[in-house]
C-alpha cells in the first residue's frame, strides 16, 4: 500500500506542471469562445489527442497511480483551465471507467481504444446511465434489455438523457434493466458499437455552465447488439442476477431497492477534484483582482472585508482538496469507506465550488458580472459539481446512511 502523502513526487509534479501549461496555453484562452458557441470543442480535443493528454494511454497511467494522486491532480489542473472544455476532454474517461471496471479483458481491448481512437481521428464515448424519470432514483431506470438467445444478441429499448457526449460518441455505453424485480440489482451494462442502427441523439440540452460540454438525450429503439456486448459476459450476469434473487427472497421478495447510489463512492473524488480547479480559477483571479483593483486610494484588499473573504476562499479550497486526495488514496488501496469518504470530499468540494466562485464575482464587483472577466463563467460552470454523480442531497444522504446503519430516507 502506498503511504498517504500531501505532496506529488517528482513525476507527478512534472505531470502537472505539463498539463498546467496545457490548461493555460491551450485550454483557458479558448474557454469563452466555447462556453458562447455551446459546441463540442473538436480543435482543443484533438490538441489534447497530438500532446497525449487525450488517450487511453495517460488517463490509464493517472487511473492506476499507487498514491491515489494521478486523477485528482490531472482534474484540477485540467478544470483549472476551463470545466466545459475540460468535461469534454475528460468526458470520454467515465465511459472508459465503466469498462474497465466490468469489462473482461477483451471487451477492454476491443473497446476502449475505439472510444479514443487517435491522434488523426479523435473519438468520443458516452455513458448513458440516466434517464427523464430515473435520476437520483438509480433504481427506477426503465431502459429495458432482452435477451434474444436464439440470435445472441440483446434487445434494448429505451430512452436515456443527460449524457455527456450523447449522440455524438463512437461508442455509448449503455446501462439497462436485465430483471425489473431485481431494482438496481437487476442491472447490466452495454456497449453499443458504432453506427448500430436504432440508436439516436434526441434533443440536445442549452445549458446553464460547461457549456462546452455536449450533453444530450440518447434514444435506444429495438438496438440490437451481439451477445459479446454485455459488459463482464452472460455467465457472470447470470450468476449475480441468481445472487440477488437469493438475497430478495431472504428478504420476503422485497424489491431491492438501490443503495443511495453507493456503488459511485470511488469514482465521487475525481468530480470533487474537477470543483477544486474551478474554485483555484476563480480564487487566483480574484486575488489578482484585490491586489491590482484601488478603491478610495488602495488596492481593495487593503480592507479585510475583502481580504478576510480570499483568507476564507483559500482555506476552503485547500480542506477540499485534502478530502478529495484522502479518498483517492483510501479507493487505489481498497479501503473501505467506512464514513464514505468518497461522497463527503465530492459533497465539501462541489458545495467549495459554488461559494467560492459567487466570492469572486463579488470581489470582481462589476467586472465580476459581466463576460469580460472568466469568473461568471466559472460560477456557472460550477453549478453542475453539486448535481451530476449524485447531487449534494444525496451524498448527504449516503453519509448520513453509512454513518448510521439507518435507511434514512
Ligand atoms: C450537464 C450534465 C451532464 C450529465 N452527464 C451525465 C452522463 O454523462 N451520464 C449520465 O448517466 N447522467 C448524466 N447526468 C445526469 C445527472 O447525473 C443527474 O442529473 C443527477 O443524478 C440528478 O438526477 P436528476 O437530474 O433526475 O434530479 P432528481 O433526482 O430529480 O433530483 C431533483 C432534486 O431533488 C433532490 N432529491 C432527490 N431525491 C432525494 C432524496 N432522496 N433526498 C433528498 N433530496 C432528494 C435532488 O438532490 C435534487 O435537488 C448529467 C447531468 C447534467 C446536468
Amino acid at each position: 500500500m502506498a503511504e498517504f502523502t500531501m505532496e506529488l513526487n517528482d513525476e507527478q509534479k512534472e505531470v502537472r506542471d505539463w498539463l498546467h501549461g496545457f490548461a493555460a496555453d491551450v485550454i483557458r484562452p479558448a474557454a469563452a469562445e466555447w462556453d458562447e458557441r455551446e459546441e463540442t470543442p473538436w480543435p482543443v480535443i484533438q490538441e489534447a489527442a497530438k500532446v497525449g493528454i487525450y488517450s487511453l494511454d495517460f488517463y490509464a497511467q493517472q487511473y492506476f497511480d499507487q498514491t491515489g494522486l494521478g486523477i485528482p491532480m490531472a482534474m484540477e489542473e485540467l478544470f483549472w483551465g476551463d470545466a466545459g472544455i475540460a468535461l469534454s476532454i475528460v468526458g470520454t474517461g467515465l465511459a472508459a471507467v465503466g469498462v474497465l471496471a466490468n469489462g473482461t479483458e477483451e471487451q477492454i481491448g476491443t473497446w476502449v481504444p475505439q472510444m479514443y481512437g487517435d491522434a488523426n481521428d479523435v473519438k468520443l464515448a458516452a455513458f448513458c446511465s440516466s434517464e427523464p424519470d430515473a435520476g437520483s432514483d438509480v433504481a427506477s431506470m426503465r431502459t429495458r434489455a432482452v435477451y434474444d438467445e436464439a440470435k445472441d444478441e440483446w434487445v434494448i429499448n429505451g430512452t436515456k438523457t443527460w449524457a455527456t457526449n450523447g449522440g455524438i460518441a463512437n461508442v455509448h455505453v449503455v446501462v439497462a434493466v436485465v430483471d425489473p424485480d431485481l431494482g438496481s440489482k437487476g442491472h447490466a451494462s452495454f456497449i453499443i458499437p458504432p453506427n448500430t442502427p436504432g440508436l439516436a441523439q434526441g434533443q440536445k440540452f442549452k445549458k446553464h455552465g460547461i457549456r462546452a460540454s455536449h450533453t444530450a438525450e440518447v434514444i435506444l429503439d429495438n438496438v440490437r447488439v451481439p451477445g459479446s456486448c454485455l459488459l463482464g459476459g452472460k455467465a457472470k450476469l447470470d450468476e449475480r442476477l441468481a445472487r440477488a434473487r437469493e438475497r430478495a427472497k431472504a428478504a420476503g421478495g422485497e424489491r431491492v431497492k438501490n443503495a443511495a447510489m453507493a456503488t459511485f463512492e470511488a469514482s465521487r473524488p475525481a468530480v470533487g477534484a474537477m470543483a477544486v480547479g474551478t474554485a483555484r480559477a476563480a480564487y487566483e483571479v480574484a486575488l489578482d483582482y484585490a491586489m491590482t483593483r484601488e478603491q478610495f486610494g488602495r488596492p481593495i484588499i487593503d480592507n479585510q472585508g475583502v481580504a478576510f473573504q480570499l483568507a476564507e476562499m483559500r482555506t476552503q479550497i485547500d480542506a477540499a482538496r485534502l478530502l478529495v486526495w484522502r479518498a483517492s488514496w483510501m479507493a487505489i488501496n481498497g479501503k473501505p469507506f467506512t464514513a464514505a469518504e468518497g461522497s463527503m470530499s465530492k459533497l465539501f468540494a462541489s458545495e467549495t465550488a459554488k461559494k467560492v466562485t459567487a466570492q469572486a464575482i463579488q470581489i470582481l464587483g462589476g467586472n465580476g458580472y459581466t463576460r469580460e472577466y472568466p469568473v461568471e463563467r466559472m460560477h456557472r460552470d460550477s453549478a453542475i459539481y453539486t448535481i451530476f454523480e449524485g447531487t449534494s442531497e444525496i451524498q448527504r444522504l449516503v453519509i448520513a446512511r453509512t454513518l448510521s446503519g439507518m435507511p434514512i430516507r
